[in-house]
């Protein structure tokens, strides 16, 4: 018989509101939502497989580490119930959630799926800081809510976490997660499985793609042994998604690192932290002036990664001068005969489709003209060269072109 009141071990009271089965990853079959007595707080209760004692000695482990139980995006058991025999484990209810799966059923911009991927690695590598593997990282068990359309994002399900004096993981993972030697279910997951099954995730949610999606006929068992298919350095280029080359070079090399059969060279998920937090912060995108599609900036890139239109040479000119920016270029004296100019006055860098003026000069003053606007630049002041804008060294004038 169903109750309408749970008891949990804990001596908390769960007043049950309904039965859950539509509510995407979170949920399935016969779980229950519920309210915490005293809070009123929304949780969700799922029943475990009778005589599943591993199961209870696993949740009754989570439930008791203070380090897990204070990350509030790892939705991890936060109490146990009982019914009769019956044992469920209790989880927060999350509000307007829906999988990363039914997210890339609608991606949103780029640079949102950049923030969202960086959280999900720092999720994993605090569960990685904690000595806890999640064991089945996959689309379907990470949840996004926007909060005032800031993403927010969280792990749910750890059925099947292991490490940490938890039991042994039960399962492989998700078939299209998992690493290859995870198909031998006694290898247990580690740091770098886990990697493995992020980086699948990251791939998803940057290229729109999933890794094994393969024009070659590759079954999945294949894909998981090959190295990245998606890798801009083989000749067999896979047709689907977005072209890898739109990412930085550091995530190209980091997918590629990580997304091949040897687990001993996979970049572990704090790694991928640090790079993703690095290009969220100062990543900046340009969209190619012919087919509009955006890439990250990058001083290595001399065309479009998509349609590979090459970018317009930028040229600065100094009185009958042209001089070309290959990748960078010390602007001075030597460039105008000028002697008030200083010798190295300003550091032209090429980032991209992109020139970056840097004022090296502190002794003699500096001025830039763009879109009809002169203003003076202090030294170290760094400022984009749009093109047509007038670099003024002293009294000498150079044009960007
Ligand atoms: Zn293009």
């Amino acid at each position: 018989m169903n109750k309408t009141t749970l008891r949990s071990t804990q001596g908390h009271t769960f007043k049950v509101t309904g039965q859950l089965n539509t509510l995407g990853g979170q949920c399935s079959g016969l779980d229950l939502a519920v309210r915490e007595g005293g809070s009123g707080t929304r949780y969700v209760v799922k029943w475990l497989i009778k005589g599943h004692q591993d199961e209870i000695a696993r949740n009754e482990i989570l439930l008791k580490m203070t380090a897990l139980q204070a990350i509030p995006q790892v939705l991890a058991p936060r109490d146990i119930v009982r019914d009769g025999n019956r044992v469920g484990i209790v989880t927060p209810y999350l509000e307007c959630g829906m999988t990363i799966e039914e997210l890339l059923q609608n991606p949103r911009s780029v640079r949102e799926h950049m923030v969202i991927a960086l959280q999900l690695a720092h999720l994993v590598a605090l569960l990685e800081g904690l000595g806890i593997h999640h064991g089945d990282l996959s689309s379907q068990n990470a949840m996004l809510v926007l909060v005032a359309g800031v993403p927010r994002v969280f792990l749910i399900d750890l059925d099947n976490a292991s490490g940490a004096g938890l039991p042994p993981a039960m399962m492989m993972g998700g078939e299209f997660y998992a690493a290859a030697e995870r198909e031998n279910t006694s290898n247990q997951p580690d740091a770098s499985s886990e990697a493995y099954s992020l980086a699948v995730m990251l791939h998803e949610l940057l290229l729109g793609t999933h890794p094994f999606q393969n024009d070659l006929g590759l079954t999945i068992e294949q894909a998981r042994r090959t190295p990245w298919l998606y890798d801009p350095n083989l000749a067999a280029r896979q047709p689907y998604g977005l072209p890898p080359e739109l990412l930085h070079p550091a995530l190209v090399d980091t997918f590629r690192a990580t997304l091949q059969p040897d687990p001993a060279l996979r970049t572990p998920a704090a790694r991928w932290r640090e790079i993703l937090r690095t290009l969220v912060a100062d990543c900046r995108l340009a969209f190619c002036a012919a087919c509009q599609m955006p890439f990250h900036i990058h001083s290595g890139r001399s065309e479009c990664p998509s349609c590979r239109l090459r970018f317009q040479r930028a040229i600065v000119t100094a009185a009958s001068q042209r001089l070309e920016v290959p990748q960078s270029l010390m602007l001075g004296r030597d460039h105008c005969g000028n002697p008030s100019v200083s010798r190295e006055h300003v550091w032209i860098t090429r980032r991209g489709p992109e020139l970056i003026a840097e004022v090296r000069s502190a002794t003699s003053p500096t001025w830039l003209c763009a879109n009809g606007q002169w203003r003076e630049l202090r030294a170290g002041e760094v400022v984009p060269l749009p093109h047509g804008a007038s670099l003024r060294l002293h009294d000498s004038e150079f044009i960007v072109e």
